[in-house]
């Protein structure tokens, strides 16, 4: 059956901050100079938002930037940070860090606690109101290139996912071919380690003189709490327990409004130890006394994960190729030293618009928008993360060295040293095998404060229709047994924080396999990441698939 098409000048692949900021720009322009743009946003969720997973506090300045009357406008930014408290955990103790000792970075004044999820949603409903073509629940499933031509190799678009296929393969009985929409630029914003930026970054070479991306996963949870343990607008960041010194990471506890808290734990997808297993290093994080006398009495109403991308100035690709941009952190404009990335992704999309609303005033098309690196380069959003760029690879030395090189750099040098530290190399290279490696006992969950994976993916919502083909593909179906149990004792069981992979045995323990419940995947993207072999490819379900979150 052939697919239909529809023609825009500007395609955005993901309804995030980055695309969704894009798409606004590119429609403010068009009003402001009088010219006409066709916009047309996709997203996998079946709304916008659905997918949002952040912690999150906002800087607003690339909002401000975007909607300069946010406040009259109706944003929903209800919490602006009241106290801001560093704690470092040890087992059973807490120390809090007075905020004077701490860097720059690391303060709030000035910022909002919010849900990132609702945000989007309101930015959805001010993009459409500017004419923005939003089609919730269609996934971008394969880049489209010029076959001929001038254009030959341009991006020309993205076919989205083909709807009511069988498990293997075939058509069903409501089969719907993927429809190609086909664009004179195409904006990659599909978050960290987007499934199509990763194969736009290959077949351009973006990657080339960058350091290799690096990557932490996201934990999360919301509770509503008792009031009188709640504090509209309270900001509290961790370091130290439960991870081990060379571990890197850190948890967050932000109070939103109408007494519910955002808790959370960052794991760096670095670890070594095979056995670790992010999220019971969540779980864990939750009994400390400094949180738990918050969360005593609360009830957990949501659970969802998502990786981030940590490497900074030094593992961005290049940004642009014929034909579109990579935007947010699909490109990984996250600053890791404030765990922020929504203001960078905001202001990354404007940027890439600007560039892109000239070249279309032009008459230009499918060519490469250079002016969005060079604006990129005089912005705020360049000098931010250059000054930030040495915090991750000083992190990787362990908490101690690392917080006391990084302290000296912001305080002293004042983010302005004259070293570029570089990263290692990728996280899938990182692990230790089992023989070499301590195993971990995690405390079984107390269905108080700490939860298993079953009833934390129930609370995500996940949906997948079952008959469709595994969104989870293994380039060679022997390698998780052969290489990793053998190797790893399958890593996969325990960095998944969905459950979705499962090693069964026969009744009698022989026969080991890989089980892998795709209905489960709350789409976080650590397994792309962290396999050891990169054996396993996170390709989009049917679109609509996947978490529900609320307001994560
Ligand atoms: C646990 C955690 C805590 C965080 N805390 C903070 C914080 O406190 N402050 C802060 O500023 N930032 C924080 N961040 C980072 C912030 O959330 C991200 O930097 C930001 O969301 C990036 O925006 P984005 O638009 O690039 O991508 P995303 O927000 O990830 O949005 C991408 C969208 O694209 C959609 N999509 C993906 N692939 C496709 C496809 N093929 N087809 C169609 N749609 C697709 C997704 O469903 C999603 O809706 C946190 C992140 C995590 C995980
Ligand atoms: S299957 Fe992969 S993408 Fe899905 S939840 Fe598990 S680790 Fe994340």
């Amino acid at each position: 059956m052939p697919r239909e098409a529809m023609d825009f000048d500007v395609l955005i692949v993901g309804g995030g901050p980055a695309g969704l900021s894009a798409a606004i720009r590119l429609k403010q322009l068009a009003a402001e100079e009088g010219g006409e743009v066709s916009v047309c946003l996709i997203e996998k969720s079946a709304e916008i938002g659905g997918h949002i997973l952040s912690g999150a506090v906002l800087d607003p300045r690339a909002l401000a930037e975007l909607f300069p009357d946010w406040r009259a406008l109706g944003a929903p930014l209800k919490a602006p940070v009241s106290d801001d408290r560093f704690l470092l955990l040890g087992a059973r103790r807490s120390v809090r860090l007075p905020n004077w000792l701490l860097p720059a970075c690391f303060h709030n004044e000035g910022n909002h606690v919010i849900s990132l999820a609702n945000l989007c949603r309101w930015l959805g409903t001010q993009a459409e109101a500017l004419g923005v073509e939003i089609y919730p629940g269609f996934a971008g499933a394969e880049v489209l290139y010029a076959e001929e031509g001038e254009l030959r190799d341009s991006v020309r678009g993205v076919a989205t996912g083909d709807m009511g296929r069988r498990k293997d393969g075939e058509p069903g009985p409501d089969f719907q071919p993927g429809m190609e929409l086909r664009a004179k630029y195409t904006f990659f914003a599909e978050g960290s380690h987007g499934h199509l930026g990763q194969e736009i970054e290959a077949r351009f070479a973006l990657r080339e003189g960058a350091d290799a991306q690096v990557y932490g996963l996201g934990v999360k949870e919301i509770w509503e709490i008792d009031p009188a343990r709640h504090q509209t607008g309270l900001v509290i960041h961790t370091a130290g327990w439960p991870l081990d010194a060379h571990t890197y990471g850190g948890g967050f506890m932000y109070h939103m409004a109408d007494n519910q808290v955002a808790v959370g734990h960052i794991t760096g997808l670095a670890y070594r130890n095979p056995y670790l297993s992010p999220f019971e290093e969540f779980q864990r994080l939750k009994t400390h006394p400094a949180l738990r006398a918050f969360l005593d009495g609360g009830k957990r109403i949501a659970y969802g994960a998502r990786a981030i991308t940590a490497g900074g100035l030094q593992s961005l690709p290049k940004l642009v190729f014929p034909g579109g941009a990579l935007i947010g952190d699909d490109a990984g404009f996250l600053n890791a030293a404030r765990i922020k990335g929504s203001h960078c992704a905001m202001k990354s999309g404007s940027l890439a618009a600007e560039a892109c609303f000239a070249a279309l005033i032009a008459g230009r098309q499918n060519d490469t928008l250079t002016s969005y690196p060079d604006a990129f380069r005089s912005s705020w959003l360049y000098a931010e993360l250059h000054a930030a760029r040495n915090f991750k690879p000083w992190m990787a030395k362990g908490l101690a060295l690392g917080s006391l090189m990084f302290g000296i750099d912001q305080i002293v040098l004042r983010g302005k040293a004259p070293w570029t530290l570089h990263h290692s190399g990728p996280d899938h290279s990182k692990l230790d095998q089992a023989a070499d490696a301590e195993p971990i006992a995690y405390p079984k969950a107390d269905n108080v404060i700490s939860f298993d994976r079953a009833s934390s993916v129930y609370l995500s919502n996940t949906h997948h229709a079952e008959d469709q083909p595994c969104h989870l593909q293994l380039k060679d179906d022997s390698v998780p047994v052969a290489v990793n149990l053998a190797l790893y004792d399958a890593p996969e069981q325990r960095y998944c924080p969905a459950g979705v992979y499962v090693i069964v045995r026969d009744p009698d323990g022989a026969n080991p396999r890989l089980q892998i419940d795709a209905a489960n995947c709350v789409h976080c993207k650590t397994c792309d990441i962290k396999d050891p072999t990169q054996n396993i490819v996170w390709v989009a379900p049917e679109g609509g698939g996947g978490p529900n979150y609320p307001n994560m």
